[in-house]
């Protein structure tokens, strides 16, 4: 697979800054399901080939290992697909689904509002239904990929009680859809807000049953936390890191180097068994797979700072020079606390559903 990726390419470029990105990321995954390699896991009727969850762990492992040639794509397959499959009807998973297993599918993920992050349910962006639409207005936030989306997988409030919330697969091309891009400070990753104005949504738009859409979403969320193998890429960073520590001259006998990169270490093979343990969970549909998930992403949050700490305190501050692995593992770090739901959230997730603690 490595001759499909641009020679240029680099970790910032996952995010698809530029339309020469969108292409190559089109033209990786085209090519990585041409080889069966995309939604492994899927059923044959979908365009998969039915094989273990396993083994798409161990392709999805690879390709983070790789720095991830796929952009957004890693969210047609981990779990818009999958909720298309619980939920959709048999004309939306005949619109969506190949184009998803064929590598040609650009989704961004409308959850998150100016007054709704951690508190999503608070969301306010609102369909009304008229006749055989929805007329979709209000403001999302965070939002990655926006810039290359063709389909936007959007929450909207269709009834005002708190759980009144519906799902919208949105086409990007609509009138009254605007994407800017939100300048972002000492990390690359590109985010947006997205406004709807009127935006005129066909019915059949519409995944499962209108004001249902909450219990879809909390699987949809333990999918998306548990797809991602940040591990492997974690361990080939410190790999590289005692590399370049060794052609620094660093005493890597030293007993402080040996306990920081150790530590390091130790926190990403921890994080690699949770992401299993949580893996497990959700293939097993377990009734704790949402807590499973949030075990792992704290432990995998402790992880990505435990690799930047490694890079800054056996390298120096030089190893954070833009375009370093160093620089890669501060803006991962960074995000990894917030994105998807932050570390304090996941927190109060396990004080209550494992501790027993009280809410709040
Ligand atoms: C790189 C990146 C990419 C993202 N991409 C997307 C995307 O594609 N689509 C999308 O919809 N969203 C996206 N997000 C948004 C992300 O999901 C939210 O930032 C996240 O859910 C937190 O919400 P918030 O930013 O509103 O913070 P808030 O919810 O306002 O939280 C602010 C602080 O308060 C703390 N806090 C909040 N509630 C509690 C509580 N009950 N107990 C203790 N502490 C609490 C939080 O931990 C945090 O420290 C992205 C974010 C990042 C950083």
């Amino acid at each position: 697979m490595q001759e499909t990726v641009p020679a240029d390419w680099t970790l910032y470029d996952r995010d698809m800054p530029t339309p020469d990105d969108v292409e190559a990321v089109r033209t990786y995954c085209r090519e990585l399901a041409r080889r069966g390699l995309l939604t492994p896991s899927w059923p044959t009727e979908f365009g998969g080939r039915e094989a273990s969850s396993w083994e798409q762990v161990v392709i999805s492992e690879e390709l983070w290992g790789a720095g991830e040639p796929r952009g957004s794509q890693y969210m047609g397959v981990t779990w818009i697909g999958p909720a298309l499959m619980l939920a959709g009807t048999p004309e939306q998973k005949e619109r969506h689904l190949p184009r998803i297993a064929r590598g040609e599918a650009m989704w961004a993920q409308g959850f998150s509002e100016p007054g709704a992050g951690s508190d999503l349910a608070a969301l306010q962006t609102a369909a009304r239904r008229d006749g055989d639409h929805y007329v979709v207005n209000g403001q999302k936030i965070w939002t990655s990929y926006a810039q290359a989306a063709d389909h936007i997988f959007l929450l909207v409030r269709t009834a005002p009680e708190r759980y009144g919330i519906s799902i919208l697969m949105v086409p990007m091309d609509l009138p009254g859809i605007e994407v800017r891009e939100i300048p972002t400070l000492g990390f690359s990753h590109v985010v947006h807000e997205v406004f709807f104005s009127d935006v005129h949504v066909p019915a059949d738009c519409l995944l499962g049953a209108e004001n249902e859409g909450w219990s879809l979403i909390r699987t949809i969320l333990a999918n998306e936390r548990v797809g991602i193998a940040r591990h492997e890429r974690a361990d080939r960073s410190l790999d590289e890191l005692v590399a370049e520590a060794a052609d620094a001259d660093v005493p890597l006998g030293d007993p402080h180097v040996q306990e920081v990169l150790g530590r390091a270490a130790a926190a990403a093979a921890a994080s690699r068994v949770l992401n299993y343990v949580a893996a497990d969970a959700a293939y097993r549909d377990s009734a704790d797979r949402a807590t499973a998930a949030s075990v792992y992403r704290v432990a995998m949050g402790q992880m990505e700072h435990g690799i930047t700490h490694a890079y800054l305190d056996v390298l120096g501050p030089e190893a954070l020079d833009a375009g370093s692995r160093g620089d890669y593992s501060v803006i991962f770090s960074t995000t990894s606390t917030i994105a998807s739901g932050t570390t304090e959230v996941q927190l109060n997730n396990v004080a209550r559903n494992v501790l027993g603690l009280p809410k709040g």
